[in-house]
């Protein structure tokens, strides 16, 4: 039997136990579990990774809880600017967008750059506009925001009043949303989605849509989807490097993975994360922080969701696809 995996994150942005009542931590893990079986929905029918990642990030952009499409952080002025990719480990093929403000899903635009523009990064209002003439559905601006991230917009303009912003909480600061898959015929591919970090300035693009530092896949060595503080991820090129690490130091996944987020990105005490899947489906899910939200299944037909310690069976799947 070949092995198919499937790993998602809903961004290591995850907030202390106490704040928030079980009833809202079941409810994201719902989510999550939604998210997971629409990407196995794909990959057990024998469908591909690239469509498997792209199912099952949009599910997270459709949830409230999670920072990307619905739901997702606000920038200086009180605007959502969405970024997004997309990467075929097959080929290298590779799509994003920056900048979106009206675009439902930006990891579909993302696809869909890949697919028809004949460029790797489009953003902005052309963003919209190109997601737009693709037959995409397209929503006003404030179809993104929620209470939430209006809460957490205003603490964060407090704390950068007050000078204390590196005090705040990883969840009023950050999150995002990723995917990562092998398939039965042995492709990777990675997605990421996120509205980048509450109170961001404008027009500033993160690692999400950076092919490399956010989202990277190559068939045979690894499909990465990362969460923290973009800067550093692009300053790192985290997805690259973890792949580097396993093809060239020959590092298993989990040493690559944990090396670049544990280690490497340490020193700056930012809050960090990712998933990764290999070409033989093993997974892991590293983060420095207190929790990230998160989910897999691989191999034993089982599928797994976290936010903390504490991992949740949900369901047992069909293993074989
Ligand atoms: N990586 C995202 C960004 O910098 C934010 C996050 O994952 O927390 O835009």
């Amino acid at each position: 039997m070949k092995p198919v995996a499937l790993a998602i994150h809903g961004g290591c942005g995850v907030m202390a136990k106490s704040d928030l009542r079980e009833e809202e931590w079941e409810a994201a893990r719902a989510d999550l579990a939604a998210s997971l079986r629409a990407g196995w929905a794909v990959l057990s029918k024998g469908g591909s990774a690239l469509d498997a990642v792209e199912a099952a990030v949009v599910v997270m952009e459709d949830s409230p809880h999670f920072n990307a499409g619905y739901g997702a952080a606000l920038n200086e002025n009180a605007e959502h600017e969405l970024d997004a990719s997309i990467m075929n480990g097959a080929d290298l093929d590779a799509g994003a967008v920056s900048a979106a403000s009206r675009i439902r899903n930006p990891v579909k635009a993302a696809r869909a750059v890949m697919e028809k523009s004949g460029a790797v990064l489009l953003t902005g209002a052309a963003a919209d506009r190109f997601a737009e003439r693709c037959g995409l559905e397209m929503v006003a601006p404030d179809y993104f925001t929620t209470q939430r991230r209006q809460d957490a917009l205003a603490a964060m303009k407090e704390h950068a009043k007050a000078g204390t912003a590196a005090a705040a909480s990883e969840a009023e600061k950050h999150g995002t949303v990723g995917a990562v898959a092998l398939d039965a015929d042995g492709h990777l591919a990675a997605a990421t989605s996120t509205g980048g970090y509450n109170n961001k300035p404008e027009g500033r693009v993160g690692d999400s849509p950076i092919i490399g530092a956010g989202t990277y896949a190559r068939d045979g060595v690894c499909a990465v989807s990362g969460t923290g503080q973009g800067e550093f991820f692009i300053r790192h090129v985290v997805g690259h490097e973890i792949a580097s690490r396993i093809a060239y130091r020959g590092e298993t996944l989990e040493m690559a993975a944990n090396g670049v987020i544990r280690e490497d990105l340490k020193s700056y005490g930012i809050g960090a994360g990712a998933v990764a899947v290999d070409g033989a489906g093993n997974v892991c899910a590293p983060y420095n922080t207190a929790g990230m939200f998160r989910g897999w299944t691989a191999g034993d037909g089982a599928l797994y969701v976290a936010s903390h310690d504490e991992v949740f069976c949900v369901e047992t799947l069909e293993a074989s696809a």
